[in-house]
């Protein structure tokens, strides 16, 4: 990560390491954690809650999969990040639970660059309104971007057009790279990479 930032003439401090944990045993996660990482990444609010409920002090906690508008006050109450704010029905949610529990995770919206059916995120066309209408009619303040480009196309392009509707939209963060290509993202203005097998080896698939 240093590397590839300083090949972009950027500030290595300037990206963040998210630490993908989900899937992966303790026994995995344990080194990472002695090595002094305190960023992690979860794809379930329950799941992440079993794990890290008694590891919770001095983390900050990515919650960077679907959130389902019935775990949403969970999610306010135990994420650092929600990085996937996708759709009116959930920001209408999120900010009445934000309201209630008198606190608010940083939001981050997801696109959906690639326009994949099957996966989460506002597409790029709607980006702008969907920002708008977070702001104006749910008094919301996303602070930043993610993406997932779909595995076989180039990435870079994918990037490229995160960073732009970020930047027309005054927003600061752009959660994208992973294992595979954090170093291009990074290139491409990354402030924060997910990377989980890269670190931690392959997931173990769930039975
Ligand atoms: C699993 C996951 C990652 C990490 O993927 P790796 O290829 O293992 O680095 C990153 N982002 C999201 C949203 C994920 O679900």
């Amino acid at each position: 990560m240093a590397r590839a930032a300083r090949a972009a003439g950027r500030d290595p401090e300037g990206v963040r390491l998210v630490a993908v944990s989900k899937t992966q045993p303790w026994a995995n996660i344990e080194p990472v954690l002695a090595a002094g990482q305190t960023t992690f990444g979860e794809n379930r609010v329950q799941e992440a809650m079993e794990r890290w409920t008694p590891h919770r002090a001095g983390l900050t906690l990515h919650l960077i999969g679907p959130l389902q508008t019935n775990k949403a006050r969970e999610a306010v109450a135990f994420f650092d990040v929600i990085e996937t704010l996708d759709r009116p029905k959930l920001a209408r949610v999120l900010a009445e639970e934000i309201q209630r529990a008198g606190k608010s995770p940083r939001l981050y919206v997801q696109v959906n660059t690639g326009e994949e059916p099957q996966k989460a995120g506002v597409i790029p066309a709607e980006a702008d309104a969907f920002i708008a209408a977070c702001r104006d009619d749910y008094g919301l303040q996303p602070e930043g971007l993610m993406c997932i480009p779909p595995s076989d196309e180039e990435p870079a392009m994918h990037f490229a057009l995160l960073a732009k509707i970020a930047a027309r939209n005054g927003l600061e963060r752009l959660s994208m790279g992973m294992s595979d290509d954090f170093e291009t993202a990074i290139r491409f203005g990354a402030t924060s990479v997910r990377v989980g097998s890269a670190l931690f080896g392959a997931r173990v698939p769930k039975a």
